[in-house]
């Protein structure tokens, strides 16, 4: 495949060829035909995807060959990222797509003076890229409008809700044109996002880099069933027990981290924890330090375990499940990498079945159960089934009053006249039922 059978026009083909692209990326090779199309899109990409020139190439092709010429103080398209140094970046990657078009192009961010902005916004710009505070400043000072916007991109829409920018993504919002097309990029898709991606975009097109419901099958997964109160309890009788050497653990809430990292530290464990309330100095210090091996348990929620990359890590706990489906194969993710073999355990209580549950429809597979002994579930975790279902056991058949009256079956007791094939069989399944095993098809 190349750019010129996405169906690029010249002037954007020769940029691109003097960057040296030869050949789309997976995420171009997608998200190029479908912006040109003019559909949403809802695109799971990371950094180093190529994914800035798959929103950015097509919609300067679309700018460039349709719509009217831009008005003064006017934006005809807006990328709106979360950071100046990725305004920056971003507006320098499209300013050398855009270099043989006759586009005006810009970036706005905080932290520098707004006046020189405000002049240059003047004339107006075809295609702004701005941080989302800044962008308010700049619409509340009437240096801005939006009744020429016809494309928004949010990139890495993930770090902008970290960052805690939703206030002012709704504000933005509240401003835009209703009709216009609208492309999401996230590393993840927690539910914040797809609240946001549900209010913003129309029947948007995903597109995945890599499946998202594939687990990598060089990771071996299985589950402790046990009381949510005791997971502290046997996650260190389970350090201690198998002499873990050294342990990603995912827990659900910023709490939860310190929470345990506080118990493990008190033990004499050397753990630490990474979570989005910490600074991001403090975050990549205790990460190097867990790829140093310097720490032996690393605490981290989802949206600080983003994007780690850590060489040999042989075992993910997930010490409560991910809200999200997708974020156990993220998580899972981080061991197993290049061939090597790992591990991912979680630690299931009776809340988390629904969790499980859709865990085990996305994977398409069951995951063994187990139970370690003393740390048996007083709140039995149902039973589940990689069809999305959880199975609830039929209630116990009363006990006849009276000794000798009928017999046993299942569930039901069989009235004299009835023989057992006119009841209708719901099978009882004895509890707790450790292993799902290989499902049946349905
Ligand atoms: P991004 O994920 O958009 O930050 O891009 C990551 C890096 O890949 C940047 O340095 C781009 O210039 C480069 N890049 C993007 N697309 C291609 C391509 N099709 N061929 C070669 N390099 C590319």
């Amino acid at each position: 495949m190349t750019f010129a059978t996405l169906g690029l026009i010249e002037p954007l083909l020769r940029a691109l060829e003097t960057l040296g692209y030869q050949t789309p990326t997976p995420v171009q090779a997608q998200a190029i035909p479908a912006v040109l199309a003019g559909r949403d899109l809802m695109a799971a990409a990371q950094t180093g995807t190529g994914k800035t020139a798959g929103f950015a190439v097509p919609l300067l092709q679309l700018l460039a060959m349709e719509g009217p010429k831009v008005t003064s103080n006017s934006v005809r398209a807006l990328i709106l990222v979360p950071t100046r140094e990725l305004a920056e970046q971003v507006h320098e990657s499209v300013r050398q797509y855009a270099e043989h078009l006759p586009l005006s192009t810009y970036a706005v961010y905080g932290g520098v003076s707004i006046n020189p902005q405000m002049m240059k916004l003047r004339k107006g710009v075809d295609l702004l890229v701005a941080t989302p505070g800044r962008l308010l400043d700049l619409f509340r000072q009437n240096a801005l409008k939006f009744n020429q916007l016809q494309t928004l991109v949010l990139d890495e829409a993930d770090r902008m809700l970290d960052l805690g920018f939703s206030e002012e993504l709704s504000n933005i919002y509240r401003v835009l044109p209703k009709k216009r097309q609208t492309l999401l990029f996230s590393a993840t898709f927690s539910d914040q996002i797809r609240l946001l991606a549900g209010q913003m975009l129309n029947d948007p097109l995903s597109i995945e880099v890599s499946p998202r419901n594939v687990a990598a099958n060089t990771v071996k997964q299985w589950l402790y069933t046990v009381d949510k109160k005791r997971k502290p309890e046997l996650f260190v009788h389970l350090l201690r027990k198998h002499k873990w050497k050294q342990v990603l653990v995912f827990a659900k809430t910023r709490n939860g981290v310190d929470a345990l990292v506080d118990k493990l530290q008190g033990l004499g464990v050397n753990a630490d924890g990474i979570h989005g309330d910490k600074p991001q100095a403090t975050r990549q210090r205790a990460l190097d330090r867990f790829k140093a091996s310097e720490i032996q348990i690393l605490v981290a929620t989802d949206v600080a375990a983003r994007g780690l990359d850590i060489e040999d890590l042989p075992l993910v706990v997930n010490f409560d499940l991910p809200i999200v489906a997708e974020d156990y194969i993220h998580r899972i993710g981080r061991t197993g990498r290049a061939g090597a073999t790992g591990e991912a355990i979680s630690l299931v209580c009776a809340d988390e079945v629904n969790l499980l549950s859709a865990i085990e429809m996305l994977t398409r597979q069951g995951l063994t159960r187990h139970m370690e002994q003393d740390f048996e579930p007083e709140h039995r975790v149902p039973d589940t089934d990689a069809s999305g279902l959880v199975i609830k056991k039929p209630k116990k058949p009363k006990k006849p009053k009276a000794s000798g009256g009928g017999k046993r079956n299942l569930g039901k007791w069989v009235d004299s006249g009835e023989t057992v094939a006119d009841v209708p069989v719901k099978p009882v399944r004895k509890v707790p039922v450790f292993n799902t095993g290989p499902r049946k098809k349905k």
